[in-house]
């Protein structure tokens, strides 16, 4: 028997500012491409970042979606009230020797100029990967400030070759040391931008994930903690992102272009989206 796998898109925003044009982008392309099929369209609070995030930008996100129309299914997940699921796939990770703390500064790490450079800047030149067990316990019991890394070639080797599919780019070779030992658990707080939205979207069902094409190469990454944490590996759709008329990506340090301001300027939503590229 054939039974039709229901697609399930989401939109992924962090509370960190207003929604500008590029967000109404996406958050249509992810509605269109749930609903299309018959699917469901998803919205998620992505609010880890607890020093930049605010209630206040999340409630005005929930508005500026309902003020496009732009609705969603079931209820909004919020990150921050998650921790205890990416705890467990930490634990996972932890209990095969694939994760080890890191006790480095960004003073310390900015001063190991000769590593290499990844997608986000240098990478992690590994000084902590090493360190004796002995001197790991004493401070971590000492309570010293760290994050949770993922010790890369390590997990290169136990997940094996891997792969993803982008409809615009087609099967992708996973490149697991791309972001060399990425962290999974921050100082600040008990996950990080990856391990999260890797949890999330098994734990939500997402069968097609459409963001912007910065994110792309982040994909290595999530396809890497996908093999290692048993998940399937959803269907990519990186869209590209837009830009305002002097060329430059729209960023939430744009006040002009927010939702709200057009709200607020008058503009009705449909006015808004024939400002958006017809595809
Ligand atoms: N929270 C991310 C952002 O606002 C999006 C993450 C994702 O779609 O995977 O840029």
């Amino acid at each position: 028997m054939f039974s039709a796998v229901t697609v399930v898109t989401r939109f992924a925003p962090s509370p960190t500012g207003e929604l500008h044009l590029g967000h109404a982008y996406s958050a249509r392309i992810a509605r269109q491409r749930g609903r299309e099929a018959g699917g469901r369209f998803l919205l998620r609070i992505e609010d880890i970042d607890i020093r930049r995030s605010r209630r206040e930008f999340e409630r005005a996100i929930l508005e500026d979606l309902q003020w496009l129309g732009l609705d969603w299914d079931g209820e909004v997940r919020r990150q921050s009230e998650h921790f205890a699921d990416y705890g467990r796939a930490l634990d996972s990770l932890d209990a095969r020797g694939l994760i080890y703390p890191c006790f480095c500064t960004r003073a310390d790490i900015a001063a190991a100029t000769d590593a290499p450079h990844g997608p986000d800047g240098p990478l992690y030149p590994g000084t902590c990967r090493y360190l004796p067990p002995a001197e790991r316990r004493t401070r971590l019991a000492a309570g010293e400030e760290h994050c949770l890394r993922l010790d890369a070639a390590r997990a290169a080797r136990e997940a094996g070759p891997y792969a993803f599919t982008d409809e615009m780019h087609g099967r992708i070779a996973g490149e697991p040391l791309l972001f060399g030992d990425v962290v999974l658990a921050r100082k600040d707080t008990p996950t990080s931008y990856h391990l999260a939205v890797t949890v999330d979207d098994h734990l939500q069902g997402v069968t097609l994930v459409t963001r912007g094409e910065d994110l792309l190469p982040s994909t290595h990454v999530h396809g890497l903690l996908q093999r290692l944490l048993g998940f399937a590996t959803p269907a990519y759709a990186h869209h590209r992102l837009l830009t305002d008329a002097a060329g430059r990506r729209f960023a939430k340090r744009d006040r002009s272009l927010t939702l709200r301001s057009l709200r607020l300027a008058g503009k009705t939503p449909e006015e808004v989206f024939s400002l958006l590229p017809k595809d």
